[in-house]
This record gives structure tokens, sequence and C-alpha cells, in this order.
């Protein structure tokens, strides 16, 4: 793509006597029929971003062409990648005391380019997100490239569009969708964005010339713009389907927590009808949210995301990876190696096993939108392998067989002399201690942990398990192998839980204490979901399999030196009985039509809330005392993006030092005279605080 994209932009304008090189952050040049082509081309990065310079430079372009006005302006991406990423979120923080301002400097840019005396066309290629999407929706006319995409991703970093996709994106197409765009952050994938009206054409990459032609002599079929619009321009027809949009908002991202999407549901009430006002109420509430902790907690988890993905910048050597158990979570893994192009072989003892995981592959790869041939190629790279003719072939071999020690053994006695001299073996468990697994690993130095959480295919990170005798290339190259897979690799020590069971296991456990005290499950779950969290702890062991809960639970209260709530006998009487939770259709909720969504408006008892978290909290400062993980920033992360723990509060370390640290010992040691040792501060807060 790129070379088809610089070829025109380069050899072939400079040859029409018009492309310079870059200037800034822009290649600039007018072709022989008049028309000025701008190609974004930022400096120093793979990827566009909609920084103040950028605006700045194009707002000279702008200028310029206001002197010698073109036949038509086009504005198009230099990148491989795609059209823009949105804007430079690592400006946000310096500008939040003067936002307005610079808000308005950037408005009156991309009103400078809405205005132009001549068509102006976007030409888009990949994803164009928030500030790229807003952008192209300033220019009269947008033609995809066919993967075109658009977004507003603003609403995951606590904000809405503020550079003015708030009322251009309502006049252009039907406000319901542009609204629904917006709340959202969904993507509009080609097809989609050109029925909805944001694509105006959709052409080949080599087309596009001739179809900006077209465009700049009207030729290109002119839609009828803004109907849907103007059905909406009555006050009472918007507040009825803004009262709709409230309370669907209100059951996913509670306004408490997430203002944003409520904020932009009432700019839009309000101002829908005009969009000048809107434009003024859309800067001046961008402003009030970038200040909000919401947002700088969102921006939090966007900056730890980034550092996980750091940890995986190493080379990746993996071509071809075995995995040993096609159960519940060698199914998935082996399916997204396959689907990033990694050669997988799958081995179980069991032949219903390996069919159950070929048919969980393609149902993965539909829903995760793969294309036919994608879908088809990523299958063909997935081959089940009972007798397991790739263990000699393979660079990575990950053991995700049952969690016994005997089993396990003996898997990797099989595996001795039959793999590649420089191959990594893995093991996927949540419970067993790295070291004694690694007695019986053909060599130490290539082994480590390798921890993937349930249901792969949605959760992003992976636990990365050194053990006493882990060689630090084998960890390097397993980070670098997960980032291929599209993970995000937290490095942690063998230690009990590691480190999200060893935070999860206590919350969940406290859970059922309260439970076997008398407080009805829903009022539990209903304070944790009061919180933030994803999921009550109750619909959590359910969910994770009360057998498995109970497994990682014994092992954990066997391994730590401080007691753990002590194990319910309701758990014990429920996995005997085989009611395990969300598998068997029935755990402490019936699980039979489907999650349960459990509702109380009850409160429960007054530290309910602090008995459910502050555990968690006490076992992330345990972890850092005893370098399980090297900063709380990773501690943050791995909690966000394998739990989902309340984001909009940026990690539970965050939220201690928030809270204030010697706030929660106070409180840890209120509860431990409540309720007893397990809640006593570990010594670790002293360390921090
Ligand atoms: P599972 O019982 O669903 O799957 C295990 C598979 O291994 C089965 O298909 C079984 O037939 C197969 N198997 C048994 N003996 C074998 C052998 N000798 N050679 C090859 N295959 C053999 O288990 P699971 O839930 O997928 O867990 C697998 C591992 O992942 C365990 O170590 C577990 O602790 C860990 N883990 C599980 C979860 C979870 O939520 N399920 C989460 C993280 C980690």
């Amino acid at each position: 793509m790129t070379g088809a994209v610089m070829e025109f932009l380069g050899e072939e304008l400079r040859e029409m006597g018009g492309a310079g090189p870059r200037e800034g952050n822009w290649r600039a040049g007018r072709d022989a029929d008049g028309i000025l082509w701008l190609a974004m081309d930022c400096e120093g990065s793979g990827t566009n971003v909609i920084s103040r310079k950028v605006l700045e430079e194009l707002d000279a372009h702008l200028d310029a062409a206001q002197q010698d006005m073109p036949k038509a302006l086009v504005i198009r991406s230099a990148k491989e990648g795609g059209f823009a990423a949105g804007a430079d979120i690592s400006e946000f923080k310096d500008v939040a005391d003067n936002a307005e301002e610079l808000l308005r400097e950037g408005h009156a840019v991309l009103d400078k380019l809405a205005a132009l005396k001549c068509p102006t066309i976007c030409v888009v290629h990949g994803a164009a997100l928030g500030g790229g999407f807003e952008m192209a929706l300033a220019c009269d006319i947008r033609i995809g490239v066919r993967g075109a995409s658009f977004a507003f991703p603003e609403v995951q970093l606590g904000l809405h569009p503020g550079l003015g996709g708030t009322f251009r994106s309502t006049q252009l197409i039907d406000p319901v969708e542009a609204m629904t765009l917006m709340l959202t952050g969904k993507s509009a994938h080609t097809k989609k964005a050109k029925s909805l009206g944001l694509l105006d054409a959709v052409v080949e990459e080599r087309h596009v010339a001739a179809a900006v032609k077209a465009a700049a002599n009207g030729e290109l079929e002119e839609r009828e713009r803004g109907l849907k619009a103007r059905a909406f321009s009555l006050a009472t027809a918007r507040s009825y389907a803004a009262r709709q949009m409230r309370s669907q908002t209100e059951a996913k991202a509670p306004k408490e927590h997430y203002p944003a999407p409520h904020a932009l549901i009432d700019l839009w009430e309000e101002h829908g009808g005009d969009p000048a006002a809107m434009q003024k109420a859309e800067i001046a509430s961008f402003g009030r949210l970038l200040q909000t902790d919401t947002s700088k907690n969102l921006q939090r988890a966007f900056f730890l995301r980034q550092r996980l993905r750091g940890n995986a910048k190493g080379e990746d050597d993996i071509a071809h990876v075995h995995v040993i158990g096609a159960g519940a979570m060698g199914a998935e893994i082996a399916t997204m190696a396959a689907i990033r192009g990694k050669q997988v072989t799958l081995g179980d003892t069991s032949a219903e096993a390996l069919g159950r995981a070929v048919k969980m592959a393609g149902e993965i790869c539909d829903a995760k939108h793969l294309s036919g041939i994608d879908k088809r190629d990523a299958l063909d790279r997935l081959m089940p392998d009972p007798e397991g003719y790739g263990i000699g072939a393979a660079d990575l071999i990950i053991e995700a067989g049952p969690e016994k020690m005997e089993i396990k053994q003996k898997i990797y006695d099989g595996l001795k002399s039959r793999m590649k001299k420089d191959a990594i073996l893995a093991s996927n468990t949540s419970s067993l201690p790295l070291d004694d697994l690694a007695t019986h690993a053909p060599d130490a130095a290539q082994f480590a942990g390798l921890h993937f959480f349930n249901p792969v295919s949605k959760v992003d990170l992976v636990e990365v398990i050194t053990g006493a005798d882990t060689a630090p290339q084998t960890t390097a190259r397993l980070a670098a192998f997960c980032g291929a897979i599209g993970k995000l690799p937290v490095h942690v020590g063998d230690y009990p839980g590691f480190l999200v069971n060893r935070a999860l296991v206590p919350y969940m456990m406290e859970a059922m204490t309260l439970m076997d005290e008398g407080v009805p499950k829903e009022v539990i779950d209903g304070a944790a979901l009061r919180f933030g969290m994803p999921m009550g702890p109750v619909t959590l062991a359910d969910y994770v399999g009360l057998d498995i809960g109970l497994h990682v639970a014994e092992s954990l209260a066997e391994g730590l030196e401080k007691p753990m709530a002590p194990i319910s006998q309701t758990l014990r009487d429920k996995v005997k009985a085989g009611e395990t939770g969300k598998k068997a259709g029935k755990g402490f909720y019936d699980w039979s039509d489907g999650t349960p969504h459990p509702e109380s408006d009850e409160e429960g008892p007054a530290d309910l809330t602090d008995r459910l978290i502050l555990p968690m909290l006490d076992a992330c400062v345990e972890v850092l005392r005893r370098d399980v993980v090297a900063a709380e920033d990773d501690i943050d992360a791995a909690m966000i993006f394998a739990t989902g723990w309340a984001p909009f509060r940026g990690g539970p370390m965050h939220y201690a030092r928030a809270r204030g640290i010697d706030e929660i010992q106070k409180r840890l040691k209120e509860l431990e005279a409540a309720h007893g040792p397990r809640f006593a501060p570990d010594p670790g807060w002293q360390k921090i605080g």
C-alpha cells in the first residue's frame, strides 16, 4: 500500500512538478490538473497522530491555498498503516489547564478547511480514528480505499470527540447512528461507513487518482446530505431519543463513574439543532471532561497498555508452536496463535477434545470478524496432532494439560530428546509451583510459565513467569511471542497465584465468607459492581469455574504465610455436587439463561465494599514487597487488562494512593479487629507509604 501511495505522492507528483519532500509532518504538491495534494506523514512515527503541530502546519497549507486557490484539495495519509490514529494523547496532560483555548485553535483550522472555496476531498485507507475521523468530516467528500474504517475511541479515554466530531457527524449522517458511534467507540468498516453515508465512494488504491479527479470535477455521485439530521432538528424528537440513549448508557457506563457519554447525550439533546451552538458547547464540555479523574485514569490505562506492549518489543523468533492439551485453554491459545500467523500443532490424548477445539477455532474466527480467506488460512495453520509430530519442529511448546503434577510430569518426560535444541517449554499452570515443574522439564533454563487467562480470545493479559533457573533470554522470547499474537505480557516471579490470582482469590473467598454470614450474593455482587468491577465476585467465581477456583484457593492457602478467609463449605459442597458454575449451567447462580445480572438496591453491611476490595490491594502490596513484580504500574496494568479492574480508578495501586496509604492501613487494622488476622496490613504498606 505505501508503495502505491508513496509512488503517487512521491515520484508521480514530483514529475508533475509538485510533490516536495516532507516538510514537518506533511508532503504537499499540485498535480497537472491543479489539484493540491496534502499527505500527512508524521515525523519519527509509523502512525499519524493529530498533534497541535500537525494542525498548525495544515493551517499554513490552507492559508497558502487561499492565496492560490487549487482546483481541489486532497488530504490523505502517506503511512502504510492507515489514515490517522487520533489525537496525540501525550499532549492532553499539558493542555489540561488551557484546553479550551487550544481546542478553539484546532477548531479554527478545521473550520478553515471546511470553508475552503474549492472541493475538499479526504482519501482514507486503513483506520481514521478520533481526530483523524474529525479531519475527514471537515472535508466535502470522503473517498475510502477498501478496508477503510472510522471510529471515535474518545469515550474509552473518558472523553467525547473534541475537534468538531460531535456536530459534524450528527449533521452528516443519521444522528442516532453518529451518536452510537461516539457512545460506543465501535468502528464503522468500509461497507458500514458507505451505507451510513460517511463515505461517498469506495475504490481500490489504484483507482484513487481517477476517483479524486472525478470528485474534483463534480462527477462523483452527489448524495443528499443531512436528511436525517433535519428530522432531529426538533428538540422533542431529540429528547425522546436522548432518553433512550441515557438509560442504555447508564446500564453499561454509570454516570457516576463514566461522565463522558452522558455529557455527550446532554450536548446533543440541548444543541443538536444548532451546529454553531453545539460546536461551542463541545469545546466547553471536552475541556471539563479532561479535568475529571475518570479521564485522567483512563488515559493512564492507555499508557499502561503501551507499557506492557513495550515488554513485547524484542524480536519474535517463534514460527511454530506446539500446544499440548486441547481443553478450554489450549484450544483458544492454539487458535489465537494460528490467527496471528503462527504454524500451530495441537496435541491431546482425546480425539473428542481435538474435534471440539477445531470447531471452537472456527467460532473464534467468526467472532473476530475474520474474512473468509483469513479464516481459511488460520484454520489451515492449525493442525490437530494427536501423535505429537509437531514436537520436534516447534520453537515453542505450550503445555496446557490438566492441573496435576503427575500428568504434567508425564507430559514433560515424553518431550525429552524430542524437542529442538533451542525450543522453549512453557506451562500454562495457574497454581503449581513453577520450580517444582522445572525439575521435570527437559531444560530448566528454557522452561517458564506462560499464564493465559480464560477466555484467551478475549483477555489480553499474559503473565510470563520466571522460575529460579529460567534464562532471561527465555522470558524475553516469550514476551515477544505474546506481543506477536496480540497479547500484553507482564513479567512476574514464581509465587502462589503469581500476581493476578494472588490478588483475586482473597476477593472471591471473602465474598463466600460473606455469603456464609447470610449476606445475599446479589448484595455482594452489587457492591463490587458499584465500585466499578466488571463482574461481582460471586458471578466471577461461577464464571471461572468453582472447581478451578477451589483448587487455586487450596493451593494458595497452602503456600501463603498469611491466612486467607477460610474456604467455604458451601463452595466445597457445590463442587462435590457438580454445580461448578457457568460450564455446568449452575453454580451459585443459575446460568441456564446466560450470564446472570444480579440486581439489588440493598446496601449490605457498612464495611462490605472494603472487605472485598482491601484484601486485593493488600495482596498487591505483598507481591510488590516480595519482588514478584517490578513496579506498581505493572500491577495496575495486569489487574486492569486481566480482570477489568475498575479502569476509571487507574488500577488498584493508583486507587490505594489516591485514597491514602495511611488511610488504607488504618482501615485494614479496623477490619482485622472486627473480622480476624486475614485483614492484617502487609508490612509492604510501610515501605511504600
Ligand atoms: P481442561 O481440562 O479443559 O483441558 C485439559 C486437556 O488436556 C484435556 O482436553 C485433556 O484431554 C488433555 N490431556 C490430558 N492428559 C493429556 C496428556 N497426557 N497429553 C495431552 N493432553 C492431555 O483444562 P484447562 O482448563 O484447559 O486447563 C489447562 C491448564 O491451564 C491447567 O494447567 C490450568 O491450571 C491452566 N489454566 C486454566 C484456566 C481456566 O480458567 N480454565 C485459566 C488459566 C490457566
